[in-house]
This record gives C-alpha cells, structure tokens and sequence, in this order.
C-alpha cells in the first residue's frame, strides 16, 4: 500500500518506525470564528450538546474534538457559522503569518477557504484578503465558506496565481498554501500512501513557481508564509532553499513545530531551514504539515 519510493524515503528521513504511524488516527479539530461568536460562548454550547473539547495550547482559539454526539459538521452553531473544522497546524500556518490590522493580504491558493477566513478574522474585518484559486469547482467552495463564516473582508478571483503579478498591487502578508503531493494527510486520505516522484515532477516545479510570484508581489520588509501539508523535503525545505537563493528572502523563527531538516537524504541545505517547521500527526496531533516563514529583504 505504501509506495517504494514513500517507504524508502520515509524510513531515510525519518526511521523505519515512522512507517507504523502513518495511519495512527488524528483527532478532529475546530477554530473558533470570532466573526460571528466568542470562544467561550461557542465552547459552552457545544459542552451543553455532549462534546468533548480540549484545547490546542498553541493556537489561538483552536479545539481538538475528543468526542461527539453526532457529526461536528451538522450543528446549528457550524452551520450558523460559529467554527470551522481545521486542522491545528493550518490555523498555526494563518497565525504566523501574523497578519496586522489594515494589511493587504494574498492568499495565492485558497480554496475552500479555510486559511482564507481565518486571515479575515485575524485582521477583525479590517484591511483586504485577495484569494485567489485556480480551480472553478473549489472556488464555488470559497465562496460558500466566506458567506458563512460573515467575511466581508475579501476579494476572491478564479485565477492562476503565477500570474498575480497582473493583479498589480504589493502585498504585505502572502500566504502560499501550496498545492503538493499531500502525504501528510494519508490519516485520512489513504491514497497519500501511494504518491511516488511522477508526483513530485508535478508538484515541485509548480511550487517553485508559486513561491516566485509571491515574492515578486510581497511589499519589501513583507512576510510569506509557504506551507504544505506533505512529509517530504522535496517540497518543504529544498523549495524553501531555493526560493531564498533566488528571491532575496530571508528565513524568520518559528515558535511551534520541529525544525526544518538542514540536510535531508545527506544534502546540504543552509542551516537556516532549520528556522522552517515541521508537524507530525503523532506528535503533535495534526497532519503532517510544513511551514516556513520568509521575509523580503
Ligand atoms: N488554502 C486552502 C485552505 O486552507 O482551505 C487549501 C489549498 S489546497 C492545499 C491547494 C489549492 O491550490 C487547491 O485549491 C488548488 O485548486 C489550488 N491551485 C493549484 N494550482 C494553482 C495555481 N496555479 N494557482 C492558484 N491556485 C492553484
């Protein structure tokens, strides 16, 4: 089930061991939308109608679900729009990038929206969310999430985000949410399991492009957030390299997570990425993610 190529990179990067926990099963999470309710107010209610909440201690207003009476996407609260089901890690991604009251923020791949309506809420309904997807069917998707959760902070445009530059406008927070192999989530997604390097011959290169267009609309002294939720370096720290080299960017600490891998598979990377973070299921209670927080100098 898991490919060749996952298994011998995994047990590489990682150790034999990481193979057994591959599918350990992660607990649901939710963010609470501050748009439409208080944290306290939801988390009473929710306890009133049987959940078992804890909360994540490095997020902002982000609960793990030990337990429900029926599905958390079929309350009147979420359908209301009082929270978001979100991993923990995705919302540490959106708090990192710290947007600041009034910024003007792009988030180059946005659907279906879960980074994009936190950002909106980070900045109280000041300032602007651009978010920007390729895909029409995802955007319908955005659209139905942004109506929900009350932003009105926020344009949304179905394009190809290499061509933000013809937006014309400097940002001074980018969130880059790339799209990748998604080996993080094979918890929940099994196919995960199977990914293999025709994967990442579509990935990487769209990544390295992706990553490039945002420096080149970030304001200078701006922050990009790039994030994946994949396990592999080839995607993470090594995109994260060569965006530096190439796009005057510097790597900014990270509280959260572990540190970036410096040299994967006995590579040499700048020790820098070692600043980057990486999330583990086992761990940390979240899907596999990465992040890395990057200044234009
Ligand atoms: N940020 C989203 C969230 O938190 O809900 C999840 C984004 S998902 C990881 C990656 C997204 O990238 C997909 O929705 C996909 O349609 C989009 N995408 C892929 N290629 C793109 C491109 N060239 N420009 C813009 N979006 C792209």
């Amino acid at each position: 089930m898991v490919s060749d190529f996952l298994r011998e990179r995994y047990a590489r990067l990682f150790g034999e061991g990481f193979l057994r926990h591959l599918k350990d099963p992660v607990r649901p999470a939710l963010r609470v939308n501050t748009l439409r309710t208080d944290e306290g107010t939801l988390v009473e209610r929710l306890r009133d109608k049987g959940f078992r909440l804890e909360k994540v201690p490095w997020t902002g207003c982000g609960y793990w679900i030990e337990s429900s009476p029926f599905s958390p996407g079929a309350t009147t609260e979420y359908l209301l729009g009082h929270y978001l089901l979100q991993d923990p890690a995705s919302q540490y991604a959106c708090e990192t990038l710290g947007p600041r009251k009034d910024d003007l923020v792009l988030d180059m791949a946005a659907a279906p929206g879960g980074k994009t309506t936190h950002l909106a809420q980070l900045l109280e309904g000041t300032g602007t969310v651009v978010a920007l997807d390729i895909s029409r069917q995802r955007m319908r998707s955005l659209r139905s999430n942004l109506s929900r959760m009350g932003v009105e902070n926020c344009l949304a445009f179905r394009m190809d985000a290499r061509d933000a530059g013809e937006l014309g406008l400097e940002f001074d927070r980018v969130l880059l949410d790339a799209p990748c192999t998604g080996t993080g989530t094979a918890f929940k997604n099994p196919e995960a399991l199977e990914k293999d390097e025709k994967d990442l011959e579509k990935t990487v290169p769209l990544q390295l492009e992706l990553i490039k267009a945002g420096a080149g609309v970030l304001k200078k002294g701006g922050t990009l957030l790039y994030c994946t939720c994949s396990f592999l370096p080839e995607e993470g720290e090594m995109v994260v390299a060569r965006a530096v080299g190439e796009h005057g960017l510097e790597i900014l600490d990270i509280g959260e997570g572990e540190p970036g891998l410096s040299s994967p598979y006995g590579m040499e990377l700048p020790e820098e990425v070692e600043r980057t973070r990486r999330f583990f299921p086992h761990r940390h209670g979240t899907q596999g993610f990465y992040m890395a927080r990057l200044r234009k100098v």
